[in-house]
């Protein structure tokens, strides 16, 4: 069933909105303050966005003298819903207005089974949430792909990571289904709205935020807005070439960062490390699990394992040299490090740091924090919801 949202009616409009999702409830004197507006005109504009049922009128604000007024807050019963679809698993999140999380679950699946079998897990996953009392209804979703996506028609474009995604229309799919707006964004890009509107990178303007999963990718963040670029692809540095004559990558070239860094990468490297004797550690929990990942890596890092020690250190290195490169360029005033692998902690982190701080030139790194993300898979599905509530917060 669709659920019938207003919309604001102009750009004052969606400016009160967004100050109201990002700051929460606030007074009018304290709005008209930020947003550059008269009394008389910030009065108009409140009053009609009451009238749409968005905002609504919430205790007394404290008095500045005069006659006290009441706050405004974001209406209560507005629900975002959050998706983030990896290459492994799918989380999917309900959130209000102000994108504070009121539930999320986690389910282990496969991008690769392809659209439909991932959307049927969606619409389970939110019907569960919805069957836990948590909304009644969406006022929009933001939705997550672990690949290249064309903005703003929300369709996949040649993702290496999800053959059968091709071209795929999510936004529209999605949106029949839920019976709300949808918009589709590239995964890394909504973890840097994440870490920016919650996390580490709060209050940042321009930054990057470098994702290492399965593959890796580089959310572009300039002047508070994502850099998506012409078609989409801005950030796509896992096909950055880091050796001449490399590994075979999923995209058809050889040498990719991510064929030589990332999870899918470090699996490899770690069932070698285990096969060839190199690493006692990695034999004895290949042995018991059958498998191995980036969690095994960590864990044998952890308790000295040489080989696993070496792998994280010159992982970090090829990062390292890929991240030097963007500092030099884009000159951030902060870099997160965030995704699946961000569990290999310190000794990655250290790698990097140490890479990034060798090549770049002082005036660029002097005063450069180079951290791991802080939201770890909330990132996602805030970013999400975010990504979806600047379009349901922006006029018609
Ligand atoms: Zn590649």
């Amino acid at each position: 069933m669709r659920r019938m949202t207003a919309r604001p009616a102009n750009a004052h409009q969606a400016r009160l909105l967004r100050l109201l999702r990002d700051g929460g409830p606030n007074s009018r004197a304290q709005m008209g303050d930020q947003i550059d507006l008269s009394r008389s005109k910030l009065a108009v504009e409140v009053d009609r966005l009451l009238e749409t049922g968005l905002v609504v009128a919430d205790g007394l604000a404290a008095s500045r003298g005069g006659r006290r007024s009441h706050n405004i807050r974001l209406a209560p019963g507005l629900r975002f819903l959050g998706v983030d679809i990896g290459a492994t698993s799918v989380d999917v999140a309900v959130t209000n207005a102000e994108l504070e999380v009121l539930g999320h679950l986690n389910h282990p699946m496969d991008v690769r089974e392809g659209p439909v079998a991932v959307f049927e897990r969606i619409l389970e996953m939110a019907a569960k949430l919805r069957a836990a009392g948590l909304a009644e209804g969406f006022d929009g979703a933001g939705i997550g792909v672990p690949g290249p996506v064309r903005f703003p028609e929300g369709v996949p474009v040649a993702p290496p990571i999800m053959p059968g995604w091709d071209g795929f229309p999510v936004r529209e799919a999605l949106s029949q289904e839920l019976g709300c707006p949808v918009m589709v964004d590239n995964d890394v890009n909504l973890m840097a709205m994440g870490e920016q509107h919650a996390g580490v990178a709060r209050s940042v303007g321009d930054f990057l935020c470098v994702k290492i999963g399965t593959g890796i990718g580089c959310g572009i963040v300039v002047g508070g807005e994502v850099h998506r670029g012409v078609t989409g692809s801005a950030g796509d540095i896992g096909h950055i070439r880091v050796e001449a004559d490399g590994r075979a990558c999923a995209c058809g070239n050889k040498g990719c960062l991510e064929a030589h860094f990332s999870g899918a990468a470090l699996t490899q490297d770690a069932l070698e490390a285990a096969r060839s004797g190199r690493s006692p550690a990695l034999a004895a929990r290949l042995e018991a699990a059958g498998q191995l990942s980036a969690v095994d890596v960590a864990a044998a890092a952890a308790v000295g394992d040489a080989a696993a020690l070496e792998l994280i250190r010159e992982g970090g290195n090829r990062v390292g040299q890929v991240i030097a490169g963007l500092v030099s360029f884009f000159n951030p005033a902060l870099v997160v490090i965030g995704g699946g692998v961000t569990g290999l902690g310190h000794t990655l982190l250290a790698s990097i740091r140490s890479q990034v701080y060798r090549q770049s030139l002082p005036l660029a790194t002097g005063n450069l924090p180079i951290v791991l993300g802080e939201l770890g898979p909330t990132a996602g599905v805030i970013g999400a919801a975010r990504l979806i509530s600047d379009h349901v917060f922006s006029p018609a």
